[in-house]
Parts: C-alpha cells; structure tokens; sequence
C-alpha cells in the first residue's frame, strides 16, 4: 500500500500534535472544519473523533455542504445520532488494513470519473456520492418532527440550495440516473402543504360538528322516528317521544337500528361518520379522498447513473428532435444562442415570447399544491398543442415559460394570444379562481439583433414579464 495517503482528523478534544502517523498514512490534526480549510489539504479521507454527537453532525454538515470535499469518506470515531448515520460512512474501520482498503476503492472509482465536469449542484453530487460507494442505497429516514415526515439526510446534506428533496430525486428519477430498490412506505399527504402530519376525525355528516358519540338507539315502527333510547324512556315503560305509542315487543313496535352514532349538537342519527384530515402544520381540512398518496422508496444509482457520475453520456441523454417539446433550460438557450447567429446572417427571423404565471401562490392557496400541478400541467399539454412543429418551449422555472417561434408573423402571434386567453378561460375552477397569465414578446430580426445575446434577450423579456428580481440563470 502506498503511504502517501493522507487523512483529516477533526476531533473535539485539541489533538496533542498536529501530524501523526496512521495506519501508513499522514493524519493532520484539527479541531474544526474552519481550520482544517484553512489549511488547504486534500485528504483521501476523514477521521471525526468526538463522544458529543452535536459536535459529529455538525462537522459532518460542514463537510457535506463543502462543494470541495461534500463526497469524501468520512468516518467517525465516537458517537453519531441516527439521522448522520447515512450522512457518514459509518464507524473508523478496525483495522488500518480495512481503512486503507476503503481508501484504495475509492480512489480508484474517483479516477474514473475522469471525464466529470465542474457542476457541484446536488443533483451531481448525490451521483457522485453514491458512485464512489458501491452498494449504497439512499435510505428514507422517518422523523416524526419533520412536516412531511420522511427524510433524505444525505440529500439534505448535499444541498446547499436548500431545495425540495423530493424535487431533486424526482428530476433524477426521470432522467433515468437513479432506481428504485423498495418501497418503504405510503403515506397521504396534506393538499395544501404536503405535510403529513394529519389527524383523521369523525365528524357529524349532516353539521361537520365533532360533537359526535356511539349511543343505543330505538326505531318506532310506528312512525319511524329513530332517536336515543333515553329519549323513550318514560317512567318504567317505553314511549315514543314523537308520535306517543307504546313500544312493548321488538320486531313488532320497534327495533335496534343500525344508526348507533349521534350528533350532539344536531340530533343527526347514523350509521358512519364522515373523516376528515386535518393539517397540523396548515390547519386545512380536507376530505380524505382529496389527500396526496406518496409513494416513499429507497434509491440506488441505475447504469446510467453509474456513467453519468463518471461524466459518460452526461446530460439528458440523446436529444433528438421533436417537434414541439419542451426542451431543458440550458438547451433552449443553446437554440436561441443559434437562431440569433442564423438571424444575422439574414432572411430569418423569429420571436421570442415569455409566460409568466402571476398568480401560483394564490392558487396555491386555493386550490392546493396538487391540484394546482394538475391544473398547470393540462394547460402545458393544451399550450404545446397549439405550438407548429418547428417552435421550441421551455420551462424557465415554475411560473415563467419562453417559446421561440420562428419566422413568427402578427398574426401567428396574436393567435397565440388568442390561445392562451382561451386556456385560463377553460382552467377556470368551481371556486371562482385560475390562473392568470401574463404575456411579453420580442420580435427579432436582422434590424435590431445586432449584438445581443441570448441571455440579455431573456433577461429583457423578464422585465417586461415583471419578474425582474429574478436574475436568469
Ligand atoms: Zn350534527
Ligand atoms: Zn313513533
Ligand atoms: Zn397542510
């Protein structure tokens, strides 16, 4: 083995000197994160040493979030709580044999990422993560503090965004880079908030009150009045409170019905009670019909992910045409980037048009986040529908879609206008709200494209959509 290997240890306790020798290997001695940055080394692996899991999960967080070293090995040499046992790669080996090994497996799966490219968003870095250890599986971890109940750590760790978890692992799910190994769980989810901290509560069908009790009820035959036993009581003998008879044999006066539940504040007999769910994070009250499933799985890295981690065949793989679809942001801009060169060198021109959604928390708020995807979503279809087959869309974020649309007349153009007042008047919903669109346009032509470039172009087109504070990415 070679001893050129080199180590970090963080440990809590100041080391009693800074260099040490371990199993072969150099081991540098630091007391925090800050330090050891500072002291601008690339070890092959880390040692934390502490007995205090905060000062563990803390370090492993610092590690983790440092596009530098986020997908190092790290072990720990002390105690970790259970949500940083995905985050690390498990207690210091035994043996320096079993620790050198680890590094020597990771080292040579590090080279062959040769071709990998510099993106550290943690997309690439979850890849990379899981390329570099054979067999790991991202694990959900249910936490009952957590609003939506089951986490990724490793996710989290690895994103320094601060994005949605799910997001990520969806976009990585579609682009075929990761796979599922088990379903671990399911669970419903608030359509407001996606939280899954619920309560399911029996609830009057006739006045929604709470006020609801199992009872013993008695049905007169005579005038089918079905009500509480006591309210027939009457003295020794039974009495119908409505229409007065005397209810003397079952079967023949009266019966036991089926209605045993009732409503204290409405006098409502029946058989069942409505559940409702009620959001402890947003308070909404919804029908359980109406509640999100989700599906919670574990994740491995498929083939393609394995070749994508090594930078083979990055990207969403091969992109052939077709016509009107949504192309990835970076793609749309490459064709936009290429139709402004074709523009200046005459007898093309195109225009650009921006959409931007003014109204996604509103609806949101609504509606709910689902229905508000579903809602979104139809009118995507509808809108790529009407595009002719040489127009290219995308998705710039969740409420702004640009559309180039070549040699694009007025007419052509106010047709489209045309189109998108018709698709907020069909998505129009019961409650009275929709969404509500705002348009801009640019048209280019050899007379006013001189010089500029695609990214200004958009940039100008998103001042004109008013969402000016977000700088194009
Ligand atoms: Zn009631
Ligand atoms: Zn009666
Ligand atoms: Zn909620």
């Amino acid at each position: 083995m070679n001893a050129t290997h080199e180590l970090a240890i963080l440990s809590q306790a100041r080391p009693r000197c800074a260099q040490i020798t371990v199993a072969g290997c150099t081991a540098h001695c630091f007391t925090d994160y800050a330090e050891f940055r500072g002291a601008g080394l690339k070890p092959q692996a880390f040692i934390i040493k502490s007995e205090d899991p905060a000062y563990v999960g803390q370090v492993l967080r610092r590690l983790r979030r440092d596009p530098d070293h986020a997908t190092a090995l790290a072990f720990v040499d002390g105690r970790y709580d259970e949500a940083d046992r995905s985050v690390c790669d498990g207690p210091l080996p035994t043996s320096s044999g079993a620790l050198l090994e680890r590094i020597e497996q990771t080292r040579s799966r590090a080279q062959a990422m040769r071709a990998r490219n510099d993106d550290r968003s943690a997309d690439s870095l979850l890849l990379e993560y899981m390329w570099l250890r054979p067999d790991c599986v991202l694990e959900p971890l249910a936490d009952w503090r957590h609003p939506r109940r089951y986490r990724y750590p490793m996710l989290e760790a690895l994103d320094r965004s601060d994005s949605d978890p799910d997001a990520i692992l969806q976009r990585l799910d579609k682009r075929g880079l990761i796979e599922r190994v088990a379903l671990r769980d399911r669970q419903r989810e608030c359509d407001h908030c996606g939280s899954a901290q619920l309560n399911f509560i029996d609830v009057c069908p006739n006045c929604r009150s709470i006020e609801v009790d199992q009872h013993a009820a008695l049905h007169c035959f005579n005038c089918g009045l079905i009500a509480p036993e006591e309210r027939f009581v009457h003295g020794d003998q039974r009495q119908c409170p409505k229409c007065g008879n005397r209810l003397r044999h079952i079967g023949s006066d009266y019966d036991r019905p089926l209605e045993t539940n009732v409503c204290h504040s409405c006098d409502h007999v029946f058989v069942e009670g409505e559940v409702e769910a009620r959001c402890a994070v947003c308070r909404h009250t919804s029908a359980t019909t109406r509640l999100r499933l989700r599906k919670i799985h574990s994740w491995r890295l498929s083939g393609l992910g394995c070749l994508a981690a090594q930078g083979v065949a990055a990207g969403p793989g091969p992109t052939l045409f077709e016509p009107r679809q949504f192309l990835p942001y970076p793609q749309f801009v490459g064709s936009l980037e290429w139709s402004l060169k074709l523009v200046n060198e005459g007898s093309f021109n195109f225009a650009l048009v921006g959409l931007h959604l003014e109204n996604l928390e509103q609806l949101r708020g609504a509606l709910g986040a689902g229905r508000t995807a579903d809602l979104l979503e139809a009118c995507t279809e509808r809108l790529r529908e009407s595009l002719g087959e040489a127009d290219l869309a995308t998705h710039a974020d969740q409420d702004t879609v640009f559309l180039l649309l070549p040699n694009a007349d007025r007419k052509r153009l106010s047709a489209l206008h045309h189109t998108v007042r018709d698709l907020a008047r069909q998505a129009m919903q019961e409650e009275g709200g929709g969404p509500a669109w705002r348009l801009a346009e640019h048209g280019v032509s050899q007379r006013n494209a001189r010089g500029e470039s695609a990214r200004s172009l958009l940039q100008q087109l998103r001042d004109g959509l008013g969402s000016a504070e977000r700088a194009v990415a």
